[in-house]
């Protein structure tokens, strides 16, 4: 493969700028052309595409975000819309893609493929909710960010004596919450994956003041059905003490990437850009322990998440 393009699509997220980097300069040092396409499918449709340099993805490692842009793109869901998306990758000669983001960027890939264009996926997404890799790139760095906002919210919450909810991303997917609340030291976690029993939330708050304990944590993710400042108010009201809730909200996006989401980029994006010189078929890359991995992208898809059972109950005895 001689000429290739590189997109983000779906929500941002902090090292797509290394992928987008590590894809770009992998490409040149192996004497393929390459070319950004800016605002995702959206861009695509509009022919937003240019030429990279190796200079185009300079001073852009340590930034969170994007600097192709992303969007989500109404127009690209449909078959009319697929089919302009493929010609228009034709019209720039351009023989592969590489498309970074969560799921349903990787579902219009697979339209794209069907029409044609190899692609490769790879997963750029907070969540961390794609099923075949154990980790999505975003995802340390949004948990490092929850993690520091734990510790100032401990700071306040112990001075105040008060019981404090931080409701972070996670709609159907509660790794950030699961996975910060362990390393935070969280009282309670509240995930979509597990049953929510007040009773049980209310007992570990009362556990805790009876023990001598300033403060509890208790970290719930935004899929969790039940309103946070309506959580707050019930616990509050059972157990007497003043409780708060607090949305941190697109925070958690932001910032700048940690070194492991910067590494996991790369490596990632390495991996596409040689899959798309080999000529290999369209594929999802991941990461399975230590490992850079890749699958058939529709076989990609159909892996089930799982969710990790173990951390929630350590987080539980460790709390
Ligand atoms: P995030 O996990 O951050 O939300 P995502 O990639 O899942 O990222 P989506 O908004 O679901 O974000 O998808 C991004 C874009 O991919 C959509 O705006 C749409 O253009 C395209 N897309 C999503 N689902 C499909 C689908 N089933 N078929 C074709 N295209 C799709």
């Amino acid at each position: 493969m001689k000429r290739i393009a590189i997109l983000t699509s779906g929500g941002d997220a902090p090292g797509m700028n290394a992928a987008v980097r590590a894809a770009v300069r992998k490409s040149l040092s192996m004497g393929m052309e390459v070319y950004g396409i800016e605002r995702g499918y959206e861009g695509l449709l509009d022919g937003d595409i240019k030429k990279m340099e190796w200079k185009s993805v300079g001073d852009i490692l340590q930034r969170g975000g994007t600097m192709l842009r992303t969007a989500r793109s109404e127009r690209f869901m449909t078959p009319e819309g697929q089919d302009h998306a493929a010609k228009m990758l034709d019209t720039f000669g351009i023989e592969g893609l590489i498309v970074i983001g969560g799921d349903g960027s990787f579902r219009g890939s697979m339209e794209l493929d069907k029409r044609g264009i190899t692609v490769m996926g790879i997963p750029g997404t907070i969540d961390n909710d794609l099923g075949y890799t154990d980790y999505t790139i975003g995802f340390d760095t949004a948990v490092n960010t929850v993690l520091s906002l734990i510790s100032n919210i401990r700071d306040t919450a112990s001075a105040h004596e008060r019981t404090t909810i931080i409701e972070v991303m996670g709609r159907h997917c509660g790794d950030i919450a699961l996975h910060a609340g362990l390393a935070g030291g969280a009282d309670v976690i509240l995930v979509p994956e597990a049953d929510l029993d007040i009773n049980k939330v209310c007992r570990r708050v009362l556990r805790g003041q009876q023990s001598g304990k300033l403060h509890s944590i208790i970290i719930k993710a935004e899929g969790v059905e039940i309103d946070s400042m309506e959580l707050a108010k019930e616990i509050e009201e059972r157990t007497g003490r003043e409780a708060r809730a607090v949305v941190p909200g697109h925070i958690q996006r932001g910032g700048t990437p940690s070194g492991r989401d910067r590494i996991l980029a790369s490596l990632m994006a390495t991996k596409a850009v040689e899959l798309l010189y080999d000529d290999e078929e369209s594929q999802a890359i991941g990461i399975v322990g230590n490992d850079i991995v890749h699958y058939d992208l529709a076989k990609a898809l159909e892996v089930e998440r799982e969710f990790g059972e173990d951390i929630y109950e350590l987080a539980e005895v460790l709390s």
